[in-house]
Order: C-alpha cells, then sequence, then structure tokens
C-alpha cells in the first residue's frame, strides 16, 4: 500500500519551540545526547507554549524527552540505507535501524538533562544540558523521561552495545590559551570543558579517526572557530578565535 502525502493521517506541525544550543554548526556535535555534561542550552518556548502552567509539574522530573526537526535535511531525501559512524562509516544498514538524521519524516528524539525552569516575565524557559542538536532546532514536543518506561535492562543495541568512549586526549599550544583568557568571561564557565569534551569525542570523519592526519580542523562552538590538529592519539588545540 502506498500512503499519499495527502493521506488523511498526515500530520502538520508547529514548533513549540526551539532550542539556542553551542552547537552553531553540525561539525563536532555529540553524535547522540546524553554524552557531553558540559554542554548547557536553553528551549525557549513560543507563545502561548510558554505559558508556565504548561510546564507544571515538570521541574520535578530530572530528564526530558526532546521530539524535534532534523530542520537542516527538511529538503533532503530520505534513503532506505545509511552508514551509521558508530560502525567506521562503511557499513550500510536500514533507515529505521538507525539514528540518521536523513529519514521519512526528519523527526529526532533525544534525552537530555533538565536543570532548571525559569519563569522571567511569565514566559518558562527550560535550561538544559547533554543535547546532541544543533542551535535554532525547532522543537515540536516535550516530555518527562519516565524510568520503568523508557529504559529496559535486558535491551540489546547491536552496533550501539556501549557508549562511545572520548577517543583522543587533549593538548593546547599556549596560544589557545590565551585567546582563551581574553573570551572566556563572554562565555557560560564550563567553555574550556566543553571545547574539550566536543574534540576528544573526534568529531572527524569515522575513515580519518585512529589514521595519522596532518589536517588543521575547525570546530565551531558558540561564535568560536578553535582550530586543532590530531597526532596518534592526541588533539592539540591550537587557537580559538571569535568568528567576525
Ligand atoms: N538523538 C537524536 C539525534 C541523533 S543524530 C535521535 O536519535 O533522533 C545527531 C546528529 O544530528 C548530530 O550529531 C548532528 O550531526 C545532527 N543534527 C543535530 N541537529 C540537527 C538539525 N537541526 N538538523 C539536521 N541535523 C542535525
Amino acid at each position: 500500500m502506498t500512503v499519499s502525502s495527502l493521506s488523511c493521517d498526515s500530520l502538520i506541525l508547529e514548533p513549540i519551540g526551539q532550542l539556542v544550543s553551542p552547537f552553531t554548526e553540525k561539525f563536532g556535535i555529540p553524535r547522540q545526547a546524553n554524552l557531553i555534561e558540559s554542554a548547557y542550552a536553553e528551549i525557549e518556548l513560543y507563545t502561548p507554549y510558554n505559558n508556565p502552567d504548561a510546564a507544571l509539574g515538570l521541574e520535578s522530573f530530572s530528564h526530558i524527552w526532546l521530539i524535534f526537526g532534523f530542520h537542516l535535511n527538511y529538503q533532503e531525501k530520505w534513503r532506505p540505507m545509511i552508514r551509521p559512524p558508530r560502525m567506521g562509516g562503511n557499513k550500510k544498514i536500514g533507515v529505521f535501524a538507525s539514528r540518521s538524521p536523513f529519514r521519512p519524516n526528519k523527526l529526532g528524539q533525544s534525552l537530555v538533562k533538565l536543570h532548571r525552569i525559569t519563569k522571567e516575565n511569565n514566559q518558562a524557559k527550560l535550561i538544559i544540558s547533554c543535547p546532541d542538536l544543533l542551535n535554532g532546532t525547532p522543537i515540536y514536543d516535550i516530555k518527562p523521561y519516565i524510568h520503568y518506561a523508557d529504559s529496559a535492562d535486558d535491551s540489546r543495541c547491536a552496533y550501539a552495545q556501549e557508549q562511545p568512549t572520548k577517543k583522543l586526549n587533549i593538548e593546547a599550544l599556549a596560544l589557545y590559551e590565551e585567546n582563551l583568557k581574553t573570551v572566556a568571561e563572554e562565555y557560560p564557565e564550563h567553555l574550556n570543558e566543553l571545547i574539550k569534551d566536543v574534540i576528544a569525542y573526534d568529531p572527524r570523519p569515522a575513515y580519518k579517526q585512529g589514521r595519522n592526519d596532518d589536517k588543521t580542523y575547525v570546530v565551531r562552538v558558540y561564535d568560536l572557530d578553535i582550530s586543532f590538529v590530531v597526532q596518534n592519539d592526541t588533539a592539540v588545540l591550537q587557537s580559538l578565535e571569535k568568528i567576525k
């Protein structure tokens, strides 16, 4: 059976808010949620969803599910087979066996930590950490994480059985440290930790990992470009510059 795009089961979604995240480019975003604790972000709810009544009681939950759109890919075609980075980028599996952002409805779900809910000017805003999402990601729904229903002790997770470990050691040149000092007070206090965590998970393409690499990479966090090189298993942070 085929489903026409105008089937009566079609659903038009309107974002209830957007994520304000330190990840301003795709390169460097963690490949899953719940990995980088030092990544703080905000969920800016739109009117009328920012009515504090709509979030009443949510502050008693430590974690929440975000249902969001992979908005950079809305115009892209979905493909039935994809190559997950966790499998080294060279083995294909079905899109529904993956968490790929290139999927039929471009919907994603991430479990994040909820720190607090602010209610300035009678508008609720959620302060979270551990997202794997780009700045500006549209949020379509928020639900509390419920441990007994949302976790399974006897789970089998194919290629993603274990949490990825940080792959690279981090060292920094004096120039990076100097650059950091000049901007640090304008950013959240865990900026340095965040940059180091992002790079330690090795954002390079899977085929580059574990190989000699003479390229200089640039990862963007907030409006800062951080350049680094990788020698053996160590990333050396070279410099940090505010984008113009
Ligand atoms: N936890 C989610 C997302 C996993 S994929 C889920 O399982 O559904 C995470 C990757 O999606 C990130 O590493 C980044 O490369 C990409 N991504 C994040 N936000 C995006 C956005 N708004 N549009 C397109 N791709 C995005």
